[in-house]
């Protein structure tokens, strides 16, 4: 990404986080811009221990329930969004950043024979998608604001 443009999205997602710290009466701690922005200068899924490790090399120290607790306040802003990837540790949810993003699904692709462990993750965008939402909200007579869509799979020898 341009450096201008990723200068330009992190000065809005530090306001939009300001302005949600403001509005919810949290503490306007500048630890959680460092840690937002960290997220936002990563370009794949992370989970807390990942993003504990990250901050430990940069010789930033915070606790893992800072960190916890930072992602809670991030999820509920709407900054990251919380996947699904069926590993089988329950402490390693996969988070990513969301604020820019399109909308996009994953493919979740496990070691042969082993205990769901995690080989690669594809995100994929198919128009189809779209068009069953559209469908949907037609049959029900509904809006759809977001959809989870995960496929889980070994690859083929
Ligand atoms: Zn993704």
């Amino acid at each position: 990404m341009d450096p201008k443009q990723k200068e330009l999205n992190l000065t809005t997602i530090k306001e939009v986080l300001r302005q949600y710290l403001h509005d919810k009466n949290f503490r306007n701690t500048p630890e959680r811009y460092t840690i937002l922005e960290e997220i936002y200068n990563m370009d794949h899924h992370f989970n807390v221990d990942d993003l504990y490790l990250l901050m430990m090399q940069k010789k930033y120290h915070v606790s893992k329930a800072t960190i916890y607790n930072t992602i809670e306040i991030f999820l509920d802003a709407g900054l990251i969004r919380k996947h699904q990837f069926g590993e089988k540790t329950l402490t390693s949810s996969s988070y990513e950043k969301s604020y820019f993003d399109k909308q996009h699904d994953h493919l979740v692709i496990y070691k042969k024979d082993s205990d769901k462990e995690i080989q690669e993750i594809i995100e994929f965008c198919d128009p189809r998608i779209q068009g069953i939402k559209d469908a949907i909200e037609d049959a029900f007579g509904v809006n759809i604001d977001s959809h989870s869509l995960y496929f889980y799979g070994t690859k083929k020898d």
